[in-house]
């Protein structure tokens, strides 16, 4: 791969899993210095470190706003410099709303949304004394329109949009640059674990219940690759993308074109 973001560092939230680890794995082999976020067991985040060029690893928790501000700070002191954010820490929970759990709604704000508020304001400020950065959100095509039973993950991801939109204008005169990415479903574990309760609410196949049921929004009826969504971020982050800025890009397999 071509080293298009050699000498460059980033941060990239969420990634011991699906879309982030692709994301970070696709930003290391284009030469940049990438540190890892997320949860999971030490052989899954030492398989990630790896894949990453023995990567560094924070472990902070993205509904904590002091561990997220706290993480960008580690970032930036074992990197000296942090030229690209990718906020994309994530999770889901499918409930009618009047039963959604206060908690749940909660912690999908706070990891889905506020986090993204944290990491940038933490990030922006070297951005721009070193005159160069890039910020991502991967946000969801549930930021642009919605599906019932995902009140807080639609109003979620809507916010990271609107987020988007205004700190790309704030920043809209500095050689930084905030963008989101909105995807269809995407093959990785919170896309997945979406299909055995569809199938066993309908009676039907996980086969079925994939393509009548939860891909019933996507056209192309098939998943999104994680890679997929990490060639996207990686032109977004590299150097042809300057002239764009506060976008919504879908990848959704023609989902907001109905
Ligand atoms: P995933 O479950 O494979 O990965 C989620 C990542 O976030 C994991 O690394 C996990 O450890 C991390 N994470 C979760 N809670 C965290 C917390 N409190 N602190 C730190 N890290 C935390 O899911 P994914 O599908 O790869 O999702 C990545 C992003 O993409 C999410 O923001 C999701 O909403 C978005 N997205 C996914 C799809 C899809 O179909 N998979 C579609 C559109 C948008």
């Amino acid at each position: 791969m071509e080293q298009t973001l050699a000498g460059q560092a980033a941060l990239v939230t969420g990634s011991t899993s699906g879309i982030g680890l692709a994301i970070a794995q696709f930003l290391h082999r284009a030469g940049a210095k990438v540190m890892l976020n997320g949860f999971g067991s030490a052989e899954d985040i030492a398989a990630a470190r790896a894949s990453c060029g023995d990567a560094p690893y924070s472990g902070a928790d993205m509904s904590k706003p002091g561990e997220v501000r706290a993480m960008v700070a580690e970032a930036e002191a074992a990197f000296g410099r942090l030229d690209i954010l990718v906020n994309n820490a994530g999770i889901q929970f499918v409930s009618a709303v009047e039963e959604f759990p206060e908690a749940k709604w909660d912690a999908i704000i706070a990891i889905n949304l506020s986090s993204n508020f944290h990491a940038i304001a933490a990030a922006l400020p070297g951005m721009r004394s070193r005159g160069h950065g890039r910020i991502v959100n991967v946000a969801s095509a549930h930021g642009l329109v919605a599906s019932p039973f995902k009140t807080a993950y639609v109003a979620a991801k809507h916010g990271v949009v609107g987020l988007t939109k205004s700190v790309a204008l704030e920043v809209a005169e500095a050689p930084i640059t905030c963008n989101a990415i909105c995807p269809g479903f995407v093959r990785t574990p919170l896309a997945e674990a979406q299909v055995a309760p569809l199938a066993a609410k309908h009676g039907v196949s996980e086969e079925v219940a994939l393509k009548q049921h939860l891909l019933a929004k996507q056209p192309s009826k098939r998943w999104i690759e994680p890679d997929e969504v990490a060639r996207m971020a990686l032109w977004l982050v590299g150097p042809d993308s300057g002239g764009v800025n506060g976008a919504a890009l879908s990848i959704d397999g023609g989902w907001l074109a109905a």
